[in-house]
């Protein structure tokens, strides 16, 4: 893995936490996305070399609005980059971490995504993430 991509925020209202992110960050959100496959809207701010993602659920199925619902609002994911995501992936399957993810999909950001289920990451969910860019 190459580096730590993003790290992800559960919030219950993008708007003020847009704000709020604004005013600690003193930057804008450069990028706001709705990704339909996870049920989520999504902002991003960068600082310096590293992101932050927020999300939103846009249903009560949302995994962010269960994770809200058990957890409440905070850390919700670490993202990793990484070269080759099916690779990366078949490394880990092999190890014997659980993937929540048969194959990579289409996340925000231009991204192909997959993720390692918390119980075998000591409870962090981690994202892996490849640029679509770079390979295809
Ligand atoms: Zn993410």
């Amino acid at each position: 893995m190459n580096k730590i991509e993003h790290i992800g925020i559960a919030v219950k209202d993008l708007d003020v936490s847009n704000n709020l992110y604004t005013q600690l960050l003193g930057i804008l959100p450069y990028k706001m996305e709705v990704v339909e496959s996870e049920r989520v809207n999504t902002s991003f701010f960068k600082t310096g070399p590293n992101k932050i993602e927020l999300l939103q659920a846009t249903d009560e199925n949302s995994a962010i609005a269960k994770f809200i619902a058990k957890r409440g609002e905070g850390v919700h994911h670490i993202a990793f980059a990484v070269d080759d995501i099916v690779a990366e992936m078949n490394r880990l399957r092999d190890k014997g971490f659980i993937l929540l993810n048969e194959k990579p999909k289409k996340g925000a950001d231009n991204k192909l995504v997959a993720f390692v289920h918390p119980k075998s990451s000591n409870g962090v969910l981690i994202e892996l993430c490849q640029e679509i860019d770079n390979k295809d």
